[in-house]
């Protein structure tokens, strides 16, 4: 069967897949044996998100009915029911929903009562809680089907430590970085100097670390001195594969999806308030806003380098007319050149037009030259693609040290010219 959670936590507190570890060694207690246990990310746009729109899917075997039991009491107990925006669901089934919902719920939005005809069209155990929200998330977590996946370990903190500063050795976490990456990933930010894997919330995360596979993540864990943490899951994990993107054209993106889009750079990159970087980006005529926040750091010094005419992709989320930039794919670059009346060899001034298609003139001397100077700029970026640091990674986007799909490669080549 398959048990899935979601909406448990607040900003005050909880975390949901604090709740799937506690579940999962209660059933462990019951001898109820445990096949997996995945971590889901849904549409980073939704906007009653807590915190990473994340929803848990526990796989078992044994009774359903006692199972269902036992994962409602752990969200009854541990879930932060007075905070307004907290709405618990919890659902057991035995059939598997169509994938179609998962895919739904993480790239578009959906409603409680599509997720109740989900589940009541494979006869599914369900609650929801206050007004049942959390229902879409459980549903989608139990339909998710991973085609690429990755893992995390994530240790949680003792109850009396909750709310209090996390201790965590800074050193300890770089040596497990510098001795498993690319194996693990954005345990910390070289280039920034910055811990990733700690969160400064008041859940019961103590950190969380991201890997290829159980064995990396795990090796990885084993290097970082930390406070005693009450207890570890291994997480099976739909984060850093880009299960999000949609190959989308401009004109026909919608409000909340995250896409993957090429085109031509149709104007000069500007700085603008708070230090946020945009630039236009055309294809077919039709333009849209491209956003490079504050937060990404150095990722903005890239798209500051790009002039018109260059051909790019990008990806990320579109938001009031804009798209949020988390990776920007440069398939070509446009020659920078500036074309300018020679300099006279003779008087060592710079002349000036002679009139269409007449060359240049000496001003001076009236020494007469066809060709004019062409200064060619070098160009500060090459054909590649370029992401944002990982202080400022979505937890769906997939790092550039686990390679680029074959099908994101194909849209931003198609866009040469
Ligand atoms: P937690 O750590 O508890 O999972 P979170 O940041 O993941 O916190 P939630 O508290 O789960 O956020 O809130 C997200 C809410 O939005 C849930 O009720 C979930 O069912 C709902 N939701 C998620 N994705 C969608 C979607 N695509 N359309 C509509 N509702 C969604």
């Amino acid at each position: 069967m398959w048990i899935g959670i979601d909406d448990t936590d607040s900003p005050a507190g909880m975390c949901t897949t604090y709740i799937g570890a506690v579940l999962v060694r209660r059933l462990k207690e019951r001898g109820i044996p445990i096949i997996g246990a995945r971590l889901v990310r849904l549409n980073p746009n939704v906007i009653h998100k807590t915190r990473g729109n994340a929803a848990v899917c526990i796989e078992a075997e044994g009774d359903a009915e006692a199972v269902f039991a036992l994962a409602c009491a752990c969200v009854e107990e541990l879930a932060e029911f007075d905070a307004p925006e907290t709405n618990p669901g919890v659902v057991v089934a035995a059939v598997r929903p169509p994938p179609d919902f998962y895919y739904a719920v993480l790239r578009d939005f959906c409603t409680v009562d599509e997720a109740v005809d989900v589940l009541e069209s494979i006869g599914a155990r369900y609650r929801g809680y206050k007004n049942r929200r959390g229902l879409i998330g459980a549903t989608a977590a139990v339909a998710s089907v991973f085609f690429d996946r990755t893992f995390e370990l994530l240790a949680y903190r003792k109850r009396e430590a909750w709310g209090t500063p996390r201790q965590v050795d800074r050193a300890s976490l770089f040596l497990a970085d510098e001795t498993t990456y690319p194996r693990t990933w954005d345990t910390v930010d070289r280039k920034n100097d910055a811990v990733v894997c700690v969160p400064h919330t008041p859940d019961p995360v103590l950190f969380g670390i991201r890997g290829e596979s159980p064995a990396a993540v795990r090796e990885a864990r084993s290097y970082v001195r930390s406070e005693e943490p009450a207890c570890e899951q291994v997480y099976t994990t739909n984060q850093g594969t880009d299960a999000h993107l949609l190959p989308g054209a401009i004109g026909e993106l919608r409000e909340g999806r995250s896409y993957l889009v090429r085109g031509a750079v149709a104007g000069l990159p500007a700085t603008g308030p708070g230090g946020h970087v945009s630039f236009l980006l055309e294809d077919g005529g039709v333009e849209v806003r491209c956003m490079a926040y504050e937060p990404t750091r150095g990722f903005r010094d890239v798209v500051r380098a790009l002039v018109p005419g260059d051909r790019v992709a990008v990806a990320g989320s579109y938001k009031g007319g804009s798209l949020n930039l988390e990776k920007l794919g440069v398939s070509h670059l446009a020659a920078l050149v500036r074309i300018r009346p020679p300099v006279c060899p003779a008087c060592a001034r710079r002349m000036t037009s002679a009139g269409t298609a007449k060359g240049y003139k000496c001003r001076v001397c009236g020494g007469r030259s066809r060709e004019p100077d062409v200064e060619r700029w070098e160009r500060r970026i090459r054909p590649g693609w370029y992401e944002v640091p990982p202080v400022a990674r979505r937890h769906l986007s997939r790092p550039l040290v686990r390679g680029v799909p074959a099908w994101e490669e194909d849209l931003l080549q198609s866009g040469r010219p």
